[in-house]
């Protein structure tokens, strides 16, 4: 595969070129307008059709053969993160507060080189493929992936595979990490209001102290992954808000919680449901106190790879020169590229960026998170061999 690795070399310049503009100019949930301009007039540059505002802000790209084969998506999330850019780089963000502190700009520019490649090696192709620019995947149960499905994205031509990656520092720079089977977990969020009656700090006895009570219930809460989930299956609870009070010496009516939980497991999750609500809310009564517990609605699904077709994936990543494929962890992460493998078998895999030399160390979602551009080649180059496998 070195032809082909050093096709992918020739475009790697436009590939950080378009990864740097989008970097720029970060775009948060639901509002990728310019990011989706530029990725529209880059797909028609190469002479692939374009729909754009497809659920929202989204972009499809469809490279057409005529040929009667499996129709192949390939995905990229489009959007940045509320994060203040803190990465000593040239071309960091213009946005005060945005930035791509998950690398979805790299995303986008791996597959527009994939689109390049492809649309070069359109003759290889048995079948279409297309190309999935999605809005808003860092947007909790409201992700991009519903609304482009729900506005005919994995249709006309219906879509067979569907395959995305992402970039990471957990991953050291060139590895690919792929795992058969479930991989990310069902990211649940929850609100859980700690109702007490306000009043005195110095006269607590006279008081229902919400913030004492909340104190218990976020102990109470590791109680139920410590003590009531088989340890032996993946599960998480974090609460990661606390909000309650004004002042000194108020002691508040109310405080509220926020946190996730994750899951893999189905009968685990809404085993685990119900251990919080008694928990919760035995915790507050003990107290004096009561309380309000809501689960968002729209939740990610887990991220599940096909086996087989995973394993088909693994062999092509094996054949990139000068990277290496090992079998990834399962991740508590969620991603909403889960929904389209609702609607079509496929995989979603990792390209690792970590390069201590170049100062790529920081975990994703970090505001000095840096990207070791050197293998952005490999994710376009991955994309297009993973495409002209299965289009076939
Ligand atoms: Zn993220
Ligand atoms: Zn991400």
């Amino acid at each position: 595969m070195h032809d082909q690795l050093r096709e992918a070399e020739r475009i790697e310049n436009r590939i950080i070129e378009l990864r740097r503009a989008i970097h720029q100019k970060p775009e948060l949930a639901y509002h990728e307008t310019a990011t989706a301009r530029l990725i529209a007039k880059e797909l028609r540059s190469l002479g692939v059709e374009v729909r754009t505002k497809v659920g929202g802000t989204g972009v499809v790209g469809l490279i057409r053969t005529g040929k009667p084969g499996k129709v192949v998506a390939l995905r990229a999330d489009m959007d940045a993160l509320p994060v203040q850019e803190e990465a000593d780089v040239e071309f960091r963000s213009r946005k005060k507060g945005v930035m791509h502190a998950c690398g979805h700009d790299a995303h986008v520019a791996m597959l527009l080189g994939a689109a390049a490649l492809l649309s070069r090696r359109r003759k290889e192709l048995g079948g279409d493929v297309k190309l999935l620019f999605q809005p808003a995947e860092e947007n909790g149960g409201k992700g991009g992936a519903k609304p482009m499905i729900d506005a005919g994205a994995m249709d006309d031509p219906k879509v067979d595979y569907v395959f995305g990656l992402h970039i990471s520092t957990d991953f050291v720079s060139g590895t690919f990490g792929i795992r058969e089977g479930p991989f990310m977990a069902k990211p649940d969020a929850f609100d859980i209001r700690v109702k007490g009656r306000g009043g005195h700090g110095a006269a607590p006895h006279r008081t229902v102290d919400p913030v004492y009570i909340a104190a218990h219930v976020i102990i109470a809460l590791q109680g139920v992954s410590g003590r009531l989930v088989n340890p032996m299956s993946p599960f998480v609870i974090s609460v990661c808000s606390v909000k309650g009070g004004t002042k000194h010496n108020i002691i508040p009516d109310e405080v509220l919680l926020q946190g996730t939980i994750r899951s893999f497991d189905r009968k685990i999750r809404s085993k685990a449901v119900e251990h919080i609500k008694r928990a919760v809310s035995s915790t507050c009564q003990a107290y004096g106190g009561s309380c309000t517990i809501e689960f968002q609605k729209e939740t990610y699904p887990v991220v599940y790879n096909e086996p087989r077709v995973t394993a088909r994936v693994a062999s092509v990543l094996r054949r990139i020169p000068k990277t290496r494929t090992v079998e990834a962890g399962m991740r508590l992460g969620g991603e909403d590229f889960s929904r389209f493998q609702q609607k079509a078998p496929g995989t979603f895999y990792y390209l690792g960026c970590n390069n201590p030399s170049k100062g790529c160390i920081e975990p994703n979602h970090s505001s000095r998170f840096k990207v070791d551009e050197a293998v952005l080649k490999y994710g376009a180059l991955s994309l297009a061999e993973v495409a002209l496998e299965f289009a076939r």
